[in-house]
């Protein structure tokens, strides 16, 4: 078994037999503040530990930071069971592999070897803190102060809220990766800068407390194993905090590491999704109610909700959107593998060109569809979907944060639209065109359903030309016309993407039937439903949605605050 396989199967191993039962009493029993610190459930200790010895902290990174250099599609892939297992205690995992990333890219080596080395190795945990109650979607507005001290580095001061495991009772120490403004910096994006800054800070070689304190705990409707915290730094001006990057770079160093942070967002909705999607299909298997339509006779026995046709339904929406959904994950990591270690730079390039275009679709379209596919599970249970006895419930409120955190729908909407789409002069099209045109040639030659091609190849054409239409206006002046209906065109991209990820596994599947793959018959079958199905119900929508973006309809956008 190569190393890969083994990730993977332990992985999975884990994460059902160990991680999966955990998650409803992390749900039920969240975390406590008291005496100024907070405790988690008690199943974290054991199981970041565990977490940790699987590997997966480091799979990815390079040997001189104890790693393996696997590629991200097969940590990614990894990382999905494990949060479909249990998203809070994932977290845990996901925000410190983020602040020691980035450490190792932008710290000096004394930061190196001082905070991210604990962390890889596990010994402590990391946060992200960026947002202020006055800069969430809005980063530039950032407030919080460092000022240089007199000893070298900084002292800051300010507030943050919303960050999670911003404190824990697990680990030695935790490292805030923070957003800060140096004292008489520019305003906006370029006066911020990032800062590590330890919970307990190196000194006289000890750790001693750094004045960062829990302000408050927010009572959250899901994620509930995982803290998110209001935190103060420096309110006795004894907060100490080390510049990461260049001064002014905050931002920038942040954004570097956004795609992989949103493929990580769009995991956790994919494997939220499908784990509510294969507990609903059990439940549908066995709840008996009714008889087939047109069956009225009572003394036959009733049927497994699976024989009736609008279950059926629910079920092949749900796999469609999780499926498709992993889908185009896998190829966006598989993008983010090349733009890193392509062999030649052109391909690297081009590798990034399609990662920047596919990262907002691959972080939204899991939680926006992974959301309803959510709903779908609880409403395949009926009234007991509504009871909190049952998981669906408490996986559709997890769900709701992926919509949210790791920017908005709202600003990855503009972020593709007013950005990744028009990259490079249409590069990014160009390099998506390549792509799709491969997948068609394939689905061709393999017996594929011929129309559903052609209908991939029509959207993907009608996506590029309203992007050029769209960024004509943007250049001409025309910025708010541009962007109305940015929502819809991220909306028409998500179709095109995942027709395009379910073309690609209806050619697989054809050419394993075609090998006579007799065991796996069934399996394949379903693809193809799926793939049908996508394309029948899907993709007649785009001409909708770009008739939207394109006249910009306005009934929003032209009505009066007090209108609504
Ligand atoms: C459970 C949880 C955990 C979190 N964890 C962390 C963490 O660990 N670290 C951290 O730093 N942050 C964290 N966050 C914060 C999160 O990233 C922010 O909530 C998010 O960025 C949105 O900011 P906001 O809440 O201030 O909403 P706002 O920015 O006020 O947005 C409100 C609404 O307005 C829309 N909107 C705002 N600006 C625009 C615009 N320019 N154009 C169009 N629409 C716009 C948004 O799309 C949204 O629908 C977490 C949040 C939650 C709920």
């Amino acid at each position: 078994m190569c190393i890969s396989d083994r990730l993977l199967d332990s992985t999975r191993r884990f994460a059902r037999e160990v991680l999966a039962p955990t998650y409803r009493p992390m749900d039920t029993s969240p975390p406590v503040f008291e005496h100024g610190r907070v405790r988690v459930h008690p199943a974290m200790r054991s199981l970041y530990a565990n977490m940790v010895d699987l590997g997966l902290l480091t799979a990815t990174r390079p040997p001189d930071v104890g790693g393996q250099q696997l590629p991200l599609t097969v940590h990614a892939v990894s990382s999905a069971y494990l949060m479909a297992a249990n998203l809070s205690a994932y977290g845990y995992l996901g925000l410190t592999l983020g602040a020691a990333h980035l450490l190792e890219v932008f710290g000096t080596p004394w930061l190196r070897e001082q905070f991210m080395a604990p962390l890889y190795r596990g010994e402590w945990t990391g946060t992200m803190a960026l947002t202020e109650p006055q800069a969430g979607s809005s980063l530039a507005d950032v407030k919080t102060r460092a000022t240089p001290a007199p000893e070298g580095g900084y002292r800051l001061q300010g507030s943050k809220i919303f960050i999670s495991g911003g404190d824990q009772d697990f680990t030695d120490n935790i490292v805030h990766l923070t957003l800060a403004r140096i004292d008489g910096a520019e305003g906006g994006t370029r006066g911020v800068s990032l800062f590590a800054v330890p919970a307990r800070r190196p000194e006289g070689g000890k750790l001693v407390p750094n004045d960062v304190q829990v302000a408050g705990v927010i009572h959250k409707i899901g994620w509930r194993g995982l803290p998110s915290l209001v935190l103060n730094f420096g309110e006795a001006d004894d907060c100490h905090g080390w510049l990461v990057g260049q001064p002014g770079r905050g931002l920038a160093c942040m954004f570097q590491m956004m795609n992989e942070a949103r493929i990580m967002v769009g995991l956790n909705g994919v494997a939220t999704a499908s784990v509510a999607y294969q507990e609903s299909l059990g439940y549908a298997r066995e709840r008996p109610q009714g008889r087939p339509a047109g069956i009225r006779d009572t003394a036959r026995a009733q049927a497994p909700i699976i024989e009736h046709a609008d279950v059926r339904r629910m079920l092949l929406r749900q796999k469609a959107i999780v499926e498709g959904g992993l889908a185009l994950l896998l190829a966006t990591s598989t993008q983010a593998d090349l733009a890193n270690h392509a062999p030649d730079e052109a391909a690297r390039q081009r590798a990034h060109l399609l990662l920047d275009l596919l990262t907002p679709i691959a972080k939204t379209f899991p939680a926006e569809k992974g959301f309803e596919s959510n709903a779908l599970a609880l409403q395949i249970h009926g009234g007991y979907g509504y009871s909190s006895e049952y998981l669906p419930e408490a996986w559709l409120r997890d769900q709701k944060l992926n919509s949210i955190h790791e920017g908005t729908t709202g600003i990855q909407g503009l972020d593709l639209l007013g950005r990744k789409a028009v990259a490079g002069g249409g590069a990014a099209l160009q390099a998506l065109d390549e792509e799709v045109r491969a997948t068609t040639a394939r689905a061709r030659a393999a017996g594929v359903e011929p129309a559903w091609s052609d209908a991939l190849e029509d959207a993907l054409q009608q996506a590029t030309s309203l992007t050029l239409e769209l960024g004509a206006r943007g250049m001409a002046g025309e910025v708010d016309s541009m962007l109305r209906h940015s929502a819809d065109f991220l909306e028409l991209f998500s179709v095109v993407a995942v027709a395009w990820r379910w073309l690609a596994q209806a050619a697989a599947a054809k050419e394993a039937l075609g090998r006579n793959a007799a065991g796996d018959a069934r399996f394949y079958e379903g693809k193809l439903a799926a793939a049908q199905y996508w394309f029948a119900v899907e993709v007649p929508r785009v001409p909708l949605l770009a008739h939207l973006c394109r006249t910009g309809e306005d009934s929003y956008a032209r009505m009066h605050p007090d209108g609504f």
